[in-house]
């Protein structure tokens, strides 16, 4: 049997800094990918590199091993709720991701709740809402949005029992576009109206602070792989009442008080500890609290001023080439995070993207970014705008985060500038 072997991966890059939010890297490797998964903050290594030769059970063992490992969940728990700004009472729910979040709220919701959420929201924050939930169509703008979103819950309100449950989905910075949703104004909408309000920070959280109380959202969804934590944890934080009230998540041990002989007899406990059955994911808790640490203790004004420069500097360097077209859902200024996506006219984007990574060593997404529905529109929307007719059916995103450089960015305009067919 003949084995055909890899070729030699290049020695990683551990950034040599003791910057917590140095990021780790592979050399000549240019990383424009961070929307799909950032990655790992040296924080986050290094807190699980500390941590593993304790690595024990978490809340199920006596030894100095597994009491240590179960503080440091609980700190980590603690830790990440304060990042994000829990309320006193909140829970602060591991997760395996933001799709794992915004599922088990989705299982959590009181029976009969109805879900409003926009078309422009990835699959994860779409596909996991109960029949009979409300999709508004893609608004032009924030301000339409906010109008859109008044107007349906005049709508709910008027036609159904005031106490009926309503909550409002909605993504604080899209991942296609990048583009910032009127987070705060969308929220205070809800609240004159009763409605509870689940915000996907996915996209937000690595880029801006983000917190529940100052927003006023009742629940909030990140995941930690975006989060330069890559050991697959997420979270679910929020109001504990309808979390409390449902049934556990994961059915099984952790997540019980008492098991009777009776098949069924079992007394479910309360707090983030229901939904967590099984093993929890220690490491991938303590490495989400290590960023989370870090970069509560550094200045995100200026990082967030970095990071800004560099896009302004992708966008206008797009701008520049013939054939790109950028799509956005608000307009050309509205405020955005760190991703921008595009089309090369008259070019396929997914053999655009193979030709970048082949030819220039550079890591880009093509495609509709799960999140088919906005992706086609804007694709739609480019090609009006373009006036191209030959625009692809799916697109190329470029994403920057902590480590981004302006180096980097000007590679990849070159390469494009340069595409030879
Ligand atoms: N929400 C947004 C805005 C996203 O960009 C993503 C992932 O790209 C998700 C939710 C789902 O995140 P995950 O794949 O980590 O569950």
């Amino acid at each position: 049997m003949t084995v055909t072997l890899a070729p030699p991966a290049p020695t990683p890059r551990i950034a040599a800094a003791t910057d917590p939010l140095a990021v780790l890297g592979v050399p000549g490797e240019v990383n424009l990918d961070y929307a799909a998964s950032a990655p790992c903050a040296r924080a986050a290594a290094d807190a699980v590199a500390e941590l593993l030769p304790w690595y024990a059970s978490v809340h199920r063992g006596a030894g100095a091993l597994s009491r240590r490992c179960t503080l440091a969940y609980e700190r980590a728990r603690q830790t990440v709720g304060d990042f994000l700004g829990a309320r006193p009472g909140d829970h602060v729910i591991f997760t395996r991701n933001t799709t794992d979040a915004l599922n088990l709220l989705a299982r959590a919701l009181p029976a009969g709740t109805t879900v409003v959420t926009f078309a422009g929201e990835h699959h994860a924050n779409l596909l996991p809402w109960p029949r009979g939930s409300v999709r508004l169509p893609v608004p032009a703008g924030p301000a339409e949005a906010v109008r859109a979103l008044e107007a349906a819950l005049t709508g709910l309100r008027r036609g159904a029992d005031a106490s009926t449950p309503v909550l409002v989905a909605v993504t604080g910075a899209s991942n296609v576009t990048g583009e910032r949703w009127p987070v705060a104004e969308l929220t205070r909408v809800a609240r004159r109206y009763d409605a509870r309000v689940v915000l996907d920070a996915a996209q937000l959280a690595p880029h801006v602070p983000v917190d529940a109380t100052a927003l006023d959202v009742d629940y909030l969804a990140v995941s930690g792989h975006k989060l330069y934590a890559p050991f697959g944890a997420g979270v679910l934080l929020g109001r504990a009442d309808w979390l409390d009230a449902a049934p556990p998540y994961l059915a099984g041990g952790g997540a019980t008080g008492h098991v009777g002989s009776a098949p069924h007899e079992v007394r479910w406990v309360s707090g983030p500890a229901r939904h967590e059955g099984g093993t929890p994911n220690l490491l991938g808790a303590v490495a989400l609290a290590a960023v989370c640490q870090a970069l509560a203790d550094t200045d995100r004004d200026a990082l967030h001023a970095h990071e800004q420069r560099l896009l302004a500097r992708l966008r206008t360097g797009l701008a520049a080439l013939p054939e790109a077209v950028e799509l956005r859902t608000f307009g050309p200024d509205a405020p955005r995070v760190g991703i921008v996506s595009f089309v090369l006219a008259g070019r396929d984007s997914a053999e655009v993207a193979a030709r970048l990574a082949r030819d220039h060593r550079i890591g880009l997404r093509d495609g509709l970014f799960c999140a088919h529905p906005l992706a086609r529109r804007l694709l739609a929307e480019a090609a009006g705008r373009s006036g191209r007719g030959d625009l692809p059916p799916t697109a190329l995103r470029a994403s920057i985060g902590l480590g981004s450089t302006s180096q980097e960015v000007d590679l990849l305009l070159t390469a494009l500038g340069t595409l030879r067919w």
